[in-house]
Formats: structure tokens, sequence, C-alpha cells
């Protein structure tokens, strides 16, 4: 289980040759196809991995991202562990019977959430004593968004709790430290996750361990094995990200992550940390690089050999009446669209495209409609998976450096690592 496959490298040559040169100088890529098994199927990589937060992607059936071929989708741990709770989700039998989701779904550790939420509210001024937030070598002492209740979270309990989840992949608890922190600061974050991720893997071993003997001395049904993800930190520093990468890279685990990134800094700095950790994570392992999914960022982390993406985007600006197109972002509210028959996109095989007009779904975002935010959430995340597959596509003909030139030729130009 949690084989790894690899189908089609865009470019035969090692990746050490690819290293020694600058990628984006060289006309050399990264970019692979390839299939991770997982308990609940196959996931067929480069994989966008649609976010359904609370155990679900907002607006949508599990039928209707089928429909989308969403091969996998990712649901959040802190949101589902404080309410309904995780024993509720495990004695409702997990999260696929739950959620009536029989394909892959990957947990994050809750960490992002527990930091970047008090972020969000202005809590946090200083990475070391944020409001709300108390980090110490065992673990991490929040307060609820919902309640304010205080909740203490150790890399055990988060291995706990995601197993009792029951995803197919789960993530080691990191310390995303603040974008403004000192370079001291990413340090010790960075050694801490570190730490933890070390109790994290003790913590999985002994969870599996006890499924296996379950097994063998019972017949009930036992949950399927779940693979555990590190993630590489190390902020915008390459020394540190390097330093981070050899870590994760010898723990030889299934999957392996590259989070804090995209939190603020710009597209360039992100492209240069994933050159400096793709390089030495190993080749035979899916690559995630994690809440990031712009098109543009899509392409450029496939040619640095990222396999896995996930992010909120599509559902977010569906639900903020703006929609992608192969010429950028555009906002369906705009006066111009009031009576425009045309579809989103001309030529969209969406649903939405095939059915309904820029004008009716205007209107339907103008009065605030279930039924506007579910069509334009269609065409975005069909416009995601779609440019997945064709990525895909591309590396099996070999011909992926013509893909993105050509994908990126029409795309505005932005330097920013902004929503589009
Ligand atoms: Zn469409």
């Amino acid at each position: 289980m949690f084989e790894f496959k690899i189908i089609k490298k865009a470019s035969e040559k090692s990746s050490k040759k690819v290293a020694k040169n600058n990628l984006s100088k060289a006309n050399i890529s990264l970019a692979r196809t390839g299939i991770f098994k997982t308990p609940h199927g196959i996931i067929h990589t480069p994989v966008f991995m649609p976010v359904g937060t609370k155990a679900n992607v907002k607006t949508l059936t599990p039928e209707e991202l089928k429909d989308l071929n969403a091969d996998i989708i990712l649901s959040n741990t802190y949101h589902l562990m404080l309410r309904p709770g995780e024993k509720t989700v495990k004695k409702m039998g997990g999260l696929h019977k739950w959620m009536n989701w029989n394909r892959p779904i990957l947990t994050d550790s809750g960490g992002f959430q527990v930091f970047s939420l008090e972020q969000e509210k202005g809590l946090a001024k200083d990475s070391q004593k944020k409001a709300g937030v108390k980090i110490t070598e065992e673990g991490v002492e929040f307060k609820s968004h919902i309640d304010g209740q205080k909740h203490f979270i150790t890399p055990e309990k988060a291995m706990q709790i995601q197993h009792d989840l029951g995803a197919d992949i789960i993530m080691t608890f990191d310390e995303c430290a603040d974008a403004n922190s000192s370079k001291k600061y990413f340090e010790e974050a960075m050694n801490r996750t570190h730490n933890w991720l070390e109790r994290c893997k003790k913590e999985h071993d002994k969870l599996e361990k006890k499924k296996t003997s379950q097994k063998k001395h019972t017949n009930n049904l036992t949950p399927p094995p779940q693979a555990l993800f590190g993630i590489v930190q190390g902020g915008v520093y390459p020394d540190l990200r390097k330093k981070s990468a050899e870590f994760i890279a010898n723990l030889d685990l299934p999957g392996n992550a590259i989070g804090g990134l995209s939190v603020g800094e710009d597209r360039n700095t992100m492209l240069k940390m994933l050159d400096e950790v793709t390089k030495i994570l190993p080749e035979n392992k899916p690559r995630y690089l994690m809440g990031v999914g712009t098109p543009i960022d899509l392409l450029e982390g496939v040619d640095r050999g990222i396999d896995m993406f996930d992010c909120v985007l599509p559902t977010r600006l569906a639900r903020h009446s703006a929609f992608w197109t192969h010429k950028g972002l555009i906002h369906i509210k705009n006066q111009k669209f009031k009576e425009d028959p045309s579809p989103l996109e001309k030529n969209c095989t969406c649903y939405t495209c095939k059915n309904f007009s820029k004008s009716y779904i205007q209107h339907l975002m103008k009065e605030n409609e279930i039924l506007g935010h579910r069509l334009m959430t269609i065409h975005n995340l069909h416009f995601l998976l779609n440019l997945m597959t064709q990525i895909r596509e591309a590396i099996n003909k070999g011909k992926f450096k013509e893909f993105k030139k050509k994908f990126l030729s029409k795309w505005p130009k932005t330097t920013k690592n902004s929503n589009i």
C-alpha cells in the first residue's frame, strides 16, 4: 500500500543533473506523472485536491466531485476536531463513510489553522507570544475560534485525532511561523517541527501496529492503513529549507510535503525555495506543496517536480463572484455581463458552461442565490482539475514545456503570489 510509481518523466535526465543547472534558465523539467496507491483508490499525479474544510467541498455533492474527476479531497483536522469532534466522526464510521466519499482523503494536522486563524484575527503580532496561542516543546495551547475555549494539542494528539478521522494520508504536526518572524525564530520553529515529526512518527507507528494486532485477534473490520507525510519548513531561507528537506528525506516516509509557502512572499522567492527542496526530497515519493493552487503556481510547481497541490481558491473565489478563464481571473458582477448570453468561458466543457449564460449567473450571484455559488464552484474546480488532466497528458506526450509556455503566453503577467 501507498506505493508511488512514476509513469513518465518530462526530462529523462537525472534530477542530480537538473539540480546542477538553474531550472528556470535551462530547458529542463522535473515534471513527472505517476500513480499513488491508497486503500481508497489510485491518485493520478500531478493532482489538485479540492478542499472540504468541514468534511464537505462547499456546495457540491460527492457525485458532482466525481463528475469533475476529483481523485482525492482534503479535509481540515482543526475544524473537525472542534466540531463535531473526531470521536463523533469515528463513531459514525470514519470520514469516508460519514461524508459518503469513497475515494482517497487527506487531512492536515491542524497546525496551520492553529497558527493562521490567530494571525487572521490580527492577534499574532509576535510569533513567540501570540495572543491565544502558547507554543512549547511539548505542544501548542490555543483558543478555539468558535467559543474561545482552551485546547492543548501535541504531536501525539494530532496523530490520534487523524487516526480517528481515518483519512488515507495524514500530516505531521508542524509549526507555521509567522511570515514576519526573524530567521532565528524560523530556525527554532523548524527544529521544533522536526522534533514533533519524530514524535508523530512514533505515535503513528504505534497506532498502526495496534490496528494490525486488532486484526489478528478479532475478525472485526479494522480500519485500513494510513500514510504519514512529513513537512519541510524553514521560511524563505535556502539554508534552512535545505536542512529541513534533508531531515525529512532521511525519515523515509511514504510522501513528503512542503509547508509555509505562499504566505505573503513573492512568487520568485517561493520558486527558489522549491528549487532548493525538490532536488533533496526523494524522487520515488510524492511531493506535496501545501496550500498552493493558482493555475500559474500549479504549472511552476509541476515543472519543479511537485506532485500534489491543495488550495481553497477555486471554491472561495467562486463564492466571491470570481472565475478563471485561460486569460486570467474575471469578476462575474461586472456590469458588461448583464445581458451577455455567452458562457463563463467559450469551449469550456463544464456543466455550468454547457448550460448557463454569464447574464443568468450574474443575476444569481447578485441575488446571493445558492445555485450561483454552486455553478461558479463547478466551473472553477473544473478549470483547475482539467488543467491538471491536460498537464498530465502533456507530460505523457513529452510536451510539458510547450504546454506550459502556451498557457502562460495568454496568462496575465504577475510576480506576486496573488490570488489569480
Ligand atoms: Zn465552465
